[in-house]
């Protein structure tokens, strides 16, 4: 497949602009390693809040000791009810602290989408401090509590990474299962990448970290917890979040994650397919679709996901940069809304060129755009609602770019396809399409989920 690396810009000490530390991150105010700070199994990384000192024997094996990094966050970056939590859990004698996403965010200076929290609770302890809580999940059970204006905070008992004899099935690495509670230190290290791999104690004002994430942070670099190929086998979907990360963040990847990503590319083909669409849309939803794209097609990714537009892209069809250009109308629009586009837009906007091209002189475009996007559809597990919005938007495509929707400036779609033509006109350095303008945009996606009615007692089977 044509997956040479177009070129290597994305690999590691690739120089940005954004070498300088990070806010927050001194350099010079870091700790060495504190040696003794060993977390004692299933006590407190930090020796504080009276967790019993653990055997001898354990603390002779135990994990090795954390780096601390003292770490002052203003308060206002944090998110109050997140606080809350964690305050309530460590008051009640629980280790907890911020972790993952909304950690690597406020050290690389962004604004984090939301807050996430380790623990060493157990999901029926974390329900019984918190009232305004529901545990969910199955196979994992998290707690989430709720707060005002539908506010979550996710609640999670510290778990470790599965093991070969365990949870793993057959030879292969697939994590199938990853169930298992654990402590902080392997919390830590079942996460995928070293930035998202810190804890935060906003009491102590440390960095707990037990990844190495720190200076990962300070260079800014993606690299994985451990061995990139097996971290890849463990879960494809790593990858796309490697070129997420990358790519939202402006980080470097190292080349090793940038060698393994170009070979273990085609185990995506294995993902559960709902979760590559998932990670899809978190490509083009962030504002950094037009990187996003290209870090895919640059290491191979593409032509694994999305072949046809890797097709079109390598034939020249692309010759003008349109699908760029039509990629990077989407960040900037992104950026000036400041929320994303409808999923239907983001899908349409990525395929719009291949499909153009597919449907091109067909006497029929509907069939025609249905048999482009059906293998896509089956790869991906596009719903359904998405696949047939976009067939109907690139069937009607000349008459939306004519300005003549006719009947149809009157359906719900328009709305979104009007937004379509007004991004790939855009990309042409042409004005938006004369014509009707669209009706408030409803929101087509995500669907709203149905409330099941509740029986009445009196309704109710005696018994
Ligand atoms: P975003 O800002 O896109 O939400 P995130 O890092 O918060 O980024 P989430 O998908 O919300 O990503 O996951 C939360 C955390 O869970 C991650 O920071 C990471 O530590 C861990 N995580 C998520 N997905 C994986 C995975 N596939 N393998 C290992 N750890 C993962
Ligand atoms: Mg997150």
């Amino acid at each position: 497949m044509g997956a040479v690396p177009k070129d290597s810009m994305s690999r590691m000490a690739r120089p940005t602009s954004h070498n300088a530390p990070p806010p927050n991150a001194d350099p010079g105010e870091r700790s060495p390693p504190r040696a003794p700070r060993r977390a004692p199994r299933g006590g407190d990384a930090l020796g504080r809040r009276g967790s019993a000192p653990p055997p001898a024997a354990l603390a002779e094996e135990g994990p090795p000791a954390p780096t601390v990094h003292p770490m002052v966050v203003d308060e206002d970056r944090i998110d109050p009810d997140a606080a809350k939590v964690v305050r309530r859990l460590t008051r009640h004698g629980y280790q907890a602290y911020l972790v993952g996403g909304c950690v690597r965010d406020l050290l690389v200076g962004r604004k984090p989408k939301d807050f996430d929290v380790a623990t060493s609770a157990r999901p029926d302890d974390v329900r019984r401090l918190f009232k305004n809580s529901r545990i969910i999940g199955r196979r994992f059970r998290l707690v989430h509590v709720l707060f005002g204006g539908g506010k979550v905070i996710e609640t999670a008992t510290f778990r470790r990474a599965p093991r070969q004899e365990d949870e793993r099935e057959g030879d292969d690495l697939l994590i199938r299962n990853d169930n298992v509670f654990g402590d902080a230190d392997e919390d830590a290290r079942r996460r995928d990448f070293t930035i998202n791999g810190l804890f935060y104690d906003i009491e102590a004002h440390q960095i707990i970290d037990w990844v190495d994430g720190m200076p990962d942070i300070e260079r800014r670099a993606v690299h994985t917890i451990g061995d990139p190929v097996v971290r890849f086998q463990e879960d494809p979907v790593r990858i796309l979040r490697a070129i997420k990360f990358s790519a939202r963040l402006d980080l470097g990847i190292t080349a090793g994650v940038y060698d393994a990503i170009v070979q273990c590319r085609g185990l995506l083909a294995m993902a559960a397919r709902p979760r590559l669409f998932e990670e899809v849309l978190r490509l083009l939803r962030g504002g950094a679709a037009h990187r996003s794209v290209w870090l895919c097609w640059e290491t191979g990714v593409l032509d694994v996901l999305l072949p046809e537009l890797a097709a079109y892209l390598a034939d020249a069809g692309d010759s003008d940069g349109l699908v760029w250009r039509l990629l990077s109308e989407v960040d900037r629009r992104t950026e000036e809304r400041g929320e994303p586009f409808d999923d239907i837009v983001l899908c349409s906007a990525l395929l719009l060129e291949p499909m153009r091209e597919a449907c091109a002189g067909a006497r029929d475009r509907v069939s025609a755009a249905h048999e482009f996007l059906e293998p896509v559809v089956d790869r991906l597990n596009v719903p359904r609602r998405i696949a047939d919005a976009m067939r109907r938007i690139v069937a009607l495509l000349p008459r939306l770019e004519a300005g003549r929707p006719g009947r149809f400036a009157r359906t719900p779609l328009y709305g979104v396809a009007h937004q379509v033509v007004e991004l790939s006109r855009a990309a042409q350095g042409l004005p938006a399409p004369a014509g009707a303008e669209p009706a408030p945009p409803e929101p087509l996606s995500p669907p709203r989920p149905r409330r099941r009615r509740r029986r009445s007692r009196r309704q109710r089977p005696p018994g």
